[in-house]
């Protein structure tokens, strides 16, 4: 050990996609391996959980955790990151809002499984196999972790003290709030605990593009025109979500020609960016009349779900409240059975 702060990353229900965007921060990489002792990295170094488990509670200075919780070993994961580090951020999306992986919670486990290994058309399962968590082979009990009804995000299911949003967060970012924990390990004033470590204003603010309050009478999607590159894309008919998302990446996707999906969740002071979006799109369809508004949204955005909360919701209004295991599977969730240090 170096006397160095300790550094941890860890990935649970997540595409790798975060762990990839901290290397994008390039050659300052070096200069965070310079800073911290990095004691955990499953993607980059091969420490084990038993030297994590056998540390002292605290002792781990920072621990940037990306993913959600879909399954027992995140949780004992995400509990035993908790202990051991003083402080926690829920690094991007998945674990700070569910993300992608949180859009199954519109189905049940059951639902999930009997897709996933028995009904989709690439599957070929003659016996209708799926997973069970314990499995009795001549050498003894296989374990595998057990897959939660429902995901979670990273705060409900541990106290998180910061949140870095993006799907992923971008490297400026990533570069910023490592700086700041590390001045803050220092004895600089560290933000609040609770703190969205982005911008306070939206991706709408940072936009360059031209808005000039035009109604439409028809929502487009993305393949269906070529949009000019300096009027707001809004009113274009294509449902940019840079009204009720949090800023701090420089209106990246409208700058490029691409609607904003709100990767960043909701602004400052809005509790559900669904609702935000339902609303702000009311305020830009041309009619008064509910049949022909009703018409528009069905043609112009035939996956409401997916568009108004592909990034929120199992954070959201919307969000399950029964946050149990399923299917008799508590006895799980603390530790996965078979785990020794
Ligand atoms: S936030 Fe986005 S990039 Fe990061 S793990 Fe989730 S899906 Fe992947
Ligand atoms: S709605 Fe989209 S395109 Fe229009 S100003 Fe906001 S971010 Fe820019
Ligand atoms: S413009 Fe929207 S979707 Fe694109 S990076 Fe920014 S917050 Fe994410």
């Amino acid at each position: 050990m170096t006397g160095k702060p300790k550094l941890a990353l860890y990935w649970a229900a997540s595409c790798g996609g975060c762990d990839i965007a901290v290397l994008a921060i390039d050659d300052k990489i070096l200069e965070v391996a310079n800073l911290f002792d990095i004691v955990l990295w499953p993607v980059a170094i091969d420490a084990k959980v038993r030297d994590i488990e056998r540390l002292a509670d605290g002792s781990i200075d920072v621990c940037l955790f990306n993913g959600g919780i879909r399954n027992s070993e995140q949780e004992y994961m995400a509990r035993l990151l908790r202990a051991k580090a003083k402080v926690l951020v829920a690094f991007g999306s998945c674990a700070h809002e569910g993300c992608i992986p949180g859009l199954a919670n519109a189905n049940s486990r059951d639902e999930i499984f009997q897709y996933v290994y028995k009904d989709s058309p690439s599957v070929d399962n003659p016996q209708g196999l799926v997973p069970v968590p314990d499995f009795e082979v001549p050498e003894g009990t296989l374990h595998i972790p057990v897959f939660y009804d429902t995901l979670k995000t990273l705060d409900q299911t541990v106290p998180v003290d910061y949140y870095l949003p993006g799907c992923p967060p971008e490297a400026e970012n990533i570069w910023t709030a490592v700086q700041a924990v590390a001045a803050g390990l220092a004895g600089a004033p560290l933000p609040p605990t609770g703190t969205v470590l982005g911008a306070q204003t939206t991706v709408c603010d940072e936009c360059k593009r031209t808005r000039t309050e035009k109604k439409i009478k028809v929502f487009k999607r993305v393949w269906e025109i070529l949009p000019n590159e300096t009027e707001c894309l809004l009113e274009q008919g294509l449902v940019c979500c840079g009204i009720a998302t949090r800023g701090g990446c420089g209106a990246l996707c409208p700058v490029v020609n691409s609607p904003c999906i709100g990767c960043h969740g909701p602004n400052e002071g809005v509790q559900d960016f669904g609702a935000r979006m339902i609303s702000a799109l009311a305020s830009v369809i041309d009619s008064d009349n509910p049949a022909e508004i009703d018409h528009i949204i069905e043609q112009g955005i035939p996956d409401p779900l997916g568009t108004f909360y592909r990034f929120s919701l199992a954070h959201s209004l919307l969000r399950r409240t029964k946050l149990g295991n399923g299917n008799g599977a508590a006895q799980h969730a603390a530790v996965p059975a078979g785990r020794t240090a």
